[in-house]
């Protein structure tokens, strides 16, 4: 891996894929860590940049934004220090996540606190300027680093994805749609002094999203309070019947953590969350496109059913992902990985061991298109986490978050506020 820095770079011949459509032999011109111009040929492509990269035969893809992340390469969000975090992050980029949400399993309350006060200073590393942050990891780690090889662990050579704030996976979920979550830290909410308890994230710009079920004790006032303090909500683990998820939806949760699963399967005399959640246009949803959470076929159903402009791709990846099949220790339990599918000792799947390229190349294999795909692992997630002004798309003014696909749908480049990873 090396760096090129500059402060205008411009990027030629690559494809480039936009929100209604992908642009061939087309350019890009990043100035100041944003995009400045996109060009739809490279020819108008005006050629003042300090530096410049061709990208034939690559396709630019907006940087994928994970919202649903337990951990990887052998990091657990709930025991992370800030700079495993920060690997974490680093894994991420190289496999073009240009940003994501820590996300964290009911736990008693010292785990949040330390959890979250990770979170934040990991959150302070990863979102200051781009070209300056990773500028200031080439003074630390000297000039002669730029000789070694730098794949060891913690390397400070690399640019990580940005934190983006924290992600709760209950504690207010049902226990009769545990997933792999212990029930003995569940909660029922009985008001706002339930949601002081648990530690926020203490930046400006945190994004803060919770995964709840509606039916617990308390569960619409929780939106309600959650809406009110500017949380972002989301539905899951839950068997909540359609009245109570129409409650839901108007009390400000519109959007279903990994749809189908941890929740009633759809009957046809009981339609349930799925049912609802298919046929509510309001709704969003994100799903583990990974072929063993949900099969391929159910994949192609919920892609037609709820469109792209409604699904985002989601990992949920755990502490395995990054690493070969094997045994692991994770939430207090012992977690097997084979032939990429995680279980526990209760026989539960237990999160993914995917990033969201490789959702994104389920998905791609499966028949959506570019666009479509696009979409799925950028633009929606940062319209979930209200980012979309920033991120999302390879559009103008937005920062300069993409990923360089080849054709066998290896990430070859990656860019986290213009600064350029090279992933060969
Ligand atoms: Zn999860």
């Amino acid at each position: 891996m090396n760096h090129a820095v500059a402060n205008s770079t411009l990027l030629r011949n690559a494809r480039i894929v936009l929100p209604e459509r992908t642009l061939e032999a087309a350019g890009l011109l990043i100035e100041n860590g944003r995009i400045s111009r996109v060009f739809d040929s490279s020819t108008d492509a005006s050629s003042t940049a300090d530096s410049q990269l061709d990208l034939t035969g690559l396709t630019l893809f907006p940087g994928f934004i994970d919202v649903h992340l337990h951990g990887a390469v052998g990091v657990d969000t709930m025991a992370a220090s800030p700079d495993d975090l920060r690997r974490v992050s680093e894994f991420l980029a190289r496999r073009g996540v240009t940003a994501w949400m820590p996300t964290l399993v009911p736990a008693a309350a010292e785990q949040y606190e330390r959890a979250t006060s990770a979170i934040e200073d990991a959150m302070k590393q990863t979102s200051i300027g781009a070209a300056e942050q990773c500028s200031e990891y080439r003074l630390q780690s000297g000039p002669a680093d730029s000789e070694k090889p730098q794949t060891e662990p913690g390397s400070l050579n690399t640019c990580p994805a940005r934190v983006l704030g924290v992600h709760y996976e209950g504690p207010f979920v049902s226990s009769q749609q545990c997933g792999a979550l212990h029930s003995k830290h569940f909660r029922a909410y009985h008001g706002p002094a339930d949601l002081d308890s648990l530690p926020t994230v203490k930046d400006e710009k945190a994004v803060h999203l919770m995964t709840l079920a509606p039916e617990i004790d308390g569960g619409i006032a929780l939106i309600k309070e959650l809406t009110k303090r500017g949380w972002i909500t989301s539905i899951g683990h839950t068997r909540a019947n359609p009245g109570m998820l129409d409650e839901a939806s108007r009390a400000g949760a519109r959007h279903m953590t990994h749809f189908m699963n941890a929740m009633t399967p759809l009957h046809h005399r009981a339609p349930g969350p799925v049912g609802w959640g298919l046929i509510n246009d309001e709704v969003t949803c994100d799903i583990i496109a990974d072929g063993v959470h949900l099969d391929p076929a159910v994949l192609i159903l919920i892609l037609r059913a709820k469109k792209a402009e409604r699904i985002s791709l989601i990992s949920d990846a755990i502490a395995a992902a990054g690493l070969d099949d094997g045994e692991y220790q994770v939430w207090g339990e012992k977690i097997s990985v084979k032939d990429g599918r995680t279980q526990n000792l209760r026989g539960s799947i237990a999160g993914s061991v995917i990033t969201v390229l490789d959702a994104v190349r389920m998905m791609l294999t499966l028949g959506a298109s570019e666009p479509e795909v696009a979409r799925m692992a950028s633009l929606n997630p940062a319209r979930l986490l209200r980012i979309d002004h920033d991120c999302g798309t390879l559009e103008e003014g937005k920062r300069a978050d993409f990923v360089a696909l080849d054709k066998a749908l290896n990430a070859r480049l990656t860019s986290i506020g213009g600064e350029i990873i090279r992933n060969s």
